[in-house]
């Protein structure tokens, strides 16, 4: 789409001539259709659980009465867990727009151990309780990573869960890291380190694979019932862009999933990195 915008800078009878601006709009119109077809899949998604946390508090208040302990308690439950639903929802929904905005954020050194530390606290009982296990294979001495702590927390929080959610019990997943070889001659030439997340779950068909970074994407099967909000990976892609990176997956059917991505290496005076932040 194009905008023409015709500048008159005299009276029509002594016209000399016309500046004429030519804007190529297309970005805008394809980045205004997307911000609408996300706010209505935002509304819709958020009706459901409304919907049924209401139904549930009416039902309650109208039949209570008529309706066992035993039943009371099942419908709170769900209307809890509804309410859990909308809460990740809204978080979800929260941080893609956080990440959207033009917030400037400051990337340092940061230490992979100590991150992938606190995801295997975090999630250690949940894998226990799914009888899963619950791995890291990290490369001795790995060097800090120019990034941003809590923004790469949440993408391995979100890999990491998808991994446990999608692995059926006696399943391992496991996060490796390790540096990738590069050129030293080039000075700053990107030396990177390479995260992975792998798991021996379900996997996702290759028809599949490109879409389930898109907002509110979810495979249908038989777990897609689980807990999620179908925007866990479209902020992990998000936070990639936001360090210059990207995510990938490797997956087969029934096998697993790999997904992976690379960090540079945070290297004090290296101008590179400069630029890094700059864009962000
Ligand atoms: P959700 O909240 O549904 O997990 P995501 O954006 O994180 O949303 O993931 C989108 C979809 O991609 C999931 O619903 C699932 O179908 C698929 N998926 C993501 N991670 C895995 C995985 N490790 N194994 C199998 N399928 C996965």
């Amino acid at each position: 789409r194009i905008l023409l915008t015709q500048v008159f800078d005299q009276p029509k009878e002594t016209l000399k001539g016309i500046a004429m601006t030519v804007q190529d709009i297309t970005r805008e119109v394809e980045l205004n259709a997307a911000k609408s077809q996300f706010i209505s899949n935002v509304s819709h998604e958020l009706r459901t659980p409304l919907f049924n946390i209401k139904s549930f508090i009416e039902t309650l208040s109208e039949f209570g009465e008529d309706l066992t302990e035993k039943e009371r308690r099942e419908f709170l439950e769900t209307a809890n867990h509804e309410t859990d639903r909308l809460t990740r929802l809204v978080n979800d929904v929260l941080d893609l727009s956080r990440l959207e905005s033009s917030k400037i954020y400051h990337f340092h050194g940061v230490d992979l151990p100590q991150l992938v530390e606190q995801i295997l606290r975090s999630y250690q009982l949940n894998a226990k309780d799914k009888g899963l296990e619950l791995g890291q294979e990290l490369e001795d001495n790995l060097p800090l990573v120019l990034g941003h702590y809590d923004l790469l927390l949440q993408v391995l929080t979100n890999l990491v869960g998808n991994a446990l959610k999608f692995t059926v019990s006696g399943g391992r997943i496991v996060i490796r890291a390790y540096r990738l070889k590069y050129n030293p001659a080039i000075p700053c030439n990107k030396p990177l380190v390479r995260i992975e997340i792998s798991d021996t779950g379900i996997g996702i068909d290759p028809e599949d694979q490109e879409a389930i970074f898109d907002r509110f994407f979810r495979v249908e099967n038989r777990v897609h019932t689980l807990e999620g909000t179908g925007l866990g990976l479209s902020i992990v892609k998000n936070i990639m862009e936001k360090h210059n990176s990207r995510i990938h997956l490797i997956s087969e059917v029934g096998v697993g999933t790999t997904f992976w991505f690379d960090l540079a290496v945070y290297q004090e005076n290296c101008s590179s990195q400069e630029s890094v932040k700059e864009l962000k």
